[in-house]
This record gives structure tokens, sequence and C-alpha cells, in this order.
């Protein structure tokens, strides 16, 4: 079995969705997602012909070759592993279909039947899109969602926080997370001032709503997004600790394992970090020093599949439990689930895309009917490969302009 090519294509969603497509000489085809970052398929098209005529079961062994020839762009971090995330799942895809083996297979074997899926929710009206540089835009499925709808000046009121959590309820999550960074008012001095009286009550107002409507029996976590110092940081944990969170993400900007290391220790309230950290290299300080409760890689970004299970395994022999970040499109989202079904300290999974219309419909499940998740949970099947594909009908429909469709 040899690869022939490589191809990509991109939705323009709530973020870019980037797949990455590799085809093998047997006619088959597997499919990745990759985290968006600027110039990706750019990279990716200069990756993927050093793949051709190359064995596609060879998984870890191309993935190496990559990591050594992208060094001198990244040697340990940096998007080229992103673009590699996105070849590695589409690697297990195929081989999986070409064997007719679900990729949870290739990681051990499943642990659980479903995984559970936590929603982010930021807090009342959410319908965005953001480019590769984080930059606000306006595609037109999100101009049409967003006709009629009131603006976004309240969102950040404790009833925001209150009525979506409830509708959360409603549709079926028992894990939900909500943004408390941005209630703050940012000037980008955030680091270098101790936030007022009325920020933190406001931070204590709508996590207590959030709390209020989600009930005492439904898992709440709320996310920082590495905007305050760690005096700044402890000073929240303090305040929100009544509110029995799931976990307190990012107080802490990410460059220093030791700023969230130190909050942990105090056992204030359970502390998760990792999003932004590649291979599981950039995880050892973090894991080996006990520098948090909960570790999140990022699948579609940390290296892969294979290398978001054993971050996971090395996690695991510190106590620590797995929580992955994802704001994914559901296949790379399959991706995550085929992880989290191999890890015994696998917590939740997130889903970013709950304000995207069409997020459910880019995918078809051999063997599933519905939507992606189903009552918070996503079941995790003996389908092959990813146990899903890619709907091109549907996702061509929000391609963005001027990337590649599958050329
Ligand atoms: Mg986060």
């Amino acid at each position: 079995m040899q690869i022939t090519h490589g191809t990509t294509a991109v939705v323009e969603a709530n973020y870019d969705y980037t797949y990455v497509r590799i085809h093998a000489d047997n006619g088959q085809y597997g499919t990745g997602e990759c985290f968006f970052a600027p110039g990706l398929t750019t990279a990716l098209h200069e990756m993927l012909p050093l793949l051709e005529g190359k064995d596609p079961r060879e998984v870890d062994r191309l993935c190496r070759f990559l990591w050594r020839k992208g060094s001198g762009a990244g040697a340990v971090a940096g998007y080229l592993y992103n673009a590699i995330s996105g070849i590695e799942a589409a690697l297990w895809d195929l081989v999986g279909k070409s064997w007719g083996v679900p990729c949870w297979q290739f990681l051990g074997g499943k642990v659980r039947d479903e995984v559970r899926i936590y929603v982010d929710c930021h807090a009342g009206d959410n319908v965005e899109s953001w480019g590769p540089m984080l930059d606000a835009r306006e595609p037109q499925w999100l101009k049409d969602a967003l006709a009629g709808r009131p603006q976004h000046e309240e969102r950040y009121e404790p009833e925001m926080y209150f009525n979506r959590a409830r509708q959360m309820v409603a549709a079926g999550f028992d894990a939900m997370k909500f943004d408390i960074d941005s209630i703050v008012v940012l000037t980008g001095e955030e680091l270098n001032r101790p936030l007022t009286r009325a920020e933190m009550d406001k931070m204590a107002a709508c996590v207590a709503a959030a709390r209020e409507g989600a009930g005492d029996s439904v898992d709440l976590a709320v996310d920082c997004h590495w905007r305050f110092a760690p005096t700044e940081a402890i000073r929240i944990a303090r305040a929100l600790a009544p509110y029995n969170l799931l976990w307190l993400e990012d107080p802490c900007p990410p460059e220093n394992y030791r700023d969230v290391a130190e909050i942990r220790a105090l056992g204030i309230v359970p502390i998760l970090t990792g999003e932004n950290l590649n291979r599981r290299h950039g995880f050892w300080d973090l894991i080996t020093h006990r520098g948090c409760d909960l570790v999140a890689p990022d699948i579609q970004k940390c290296a892969g599949m294979l290398e978001g299970k054993r971050i996971g395994e090395l996690a695991e022999m510190q106590g620590i439990r797995f929580a992955p970040h994802n704001i994914a499109s559901p296949l790379g989202t399959m991706a995550s689930a085929h992880v989290c079904a191999t890890l015994p300290n696998f917590v939740a999974l997130e889903f970013h895309g709950s304000d995207v219309p069409f997020w459910n419909d880019l995918i078809t499940r051999p063997d599933v009917s519905g939507p992606v998740i189903q009552k918070g949970r996503i079941p995790i099947t003996c389908a092959p490969g990813l146990g899903c594909e890619l709907n091109e009908a549907v996702a061509k429909q929000y391609a963005k302009p001027g990337e590649p469709w599958f050329v």
C-alpha cells in the first residue's frame, strides 16, 4: 500500500476547519482535521508531497519523519504540528478503513462505549466567526444567523449565563463551560493590575447564575484564556470556590507552567491547562511536576491521536485527568473522541460548535443516525477508521474562498 498524494479543503465556520486527505494506490483515502493557523494549507502542501510513495500503515514512522523535516521551521512546537496532527489522523482513518478497523483499536482498544461531551457556552448570544489570526469576520452563514438578533452588549450579564446554562441542560448536556475573562473590561493591562472589587463581584455573580441555571447535578467549568497574573488568579479561584467548579481553565499566561502549578498546589479549585502545547515533550514539565489537575491537549494541534494518547497516559501516571480542548468540526471531534474512548482518566471532551447552524451536518456516520452528539455523549462504534465521512455536499457550501477543495 502506497500513498499517491494528499489534498486539502477548508470550511469557513466559527473557525477555519482545515481538512487534509491522504489518498492511497488502492483507491481509498483517509481524512483528518487540523487546528487552524495562518498559512496552514501552504504548509500542508509543502509536506504532503514528501509522503508520496510511502506506506500509510507506518503512521508513527511517517509522523517522526515529518517532525524531523519540519525541525527548521519548528523543532518542538509551532503550527507545523497542527498540519502534522491532521495528516496523522488522516493516516489512521485511511489505515482503519482499509483494514475495516476503528481507530480506537490502534490506540489499545476502547475502555468506554460513549464519550462525554462538555459544551463551551461563552454566555448569551454567541454566534461568531474568527479568522486564523483571531480576526472577527462575517461569512454569509453568520450574517444570516445574526439577522434580527439583538446586539451583543448584554452578553456578559448574569441572566445570560443563567439562560444559557438552562438551554444547554435542556439540550441534554451535563457538563458545560463558560468564559469569565470577557467579563473584565479588557485594556491589555490585566497582567499588571489588581482586578477591581466590581470586576470580582461580576465574575462571581455570573458564575453563580450559571450554577443556578445548570443546577447542582451538572459539571460547570470556567475559562480565563490566560488573562491574569497569579495573584489575581488566586483571588478568582477563591471567589469561585463556592460554585464547585469542575475546573478553572488557563488562569495565567501559558509561557510558564509554574504559574498555574502554584495555584493548583493551593487546592482551592481544580486547574486545567495545556491547549497550547505540542507533543508530549511540551507537556513534560507540566505533568511531571503535577502542575495541573486536568490536562487539555488539542488532538488537532498536539501532534495527533497517538501523541494525544501518550500525553493522556503520562498524565494518568501522575494522577492528572484528561479533558481535551476541541474547537474542531465533527470530523476532528470524532478523532478526539477515539482517543478519549481509550483513556481511563478521561473526563470530558469539548464541543465548541453549538452555535454553528450546519455543524451536525458536516459528517455522516455509517452506523449512527441523528446528531453527532446525543444527550451530551458521542457513541463510539466499530465503524472503520474515524467512523465517519465528511459530508461534502454540505461542507462545500461553506468552503473558504481562495482555498483548494480537495485538489
Ligand atoms: Mg480554553
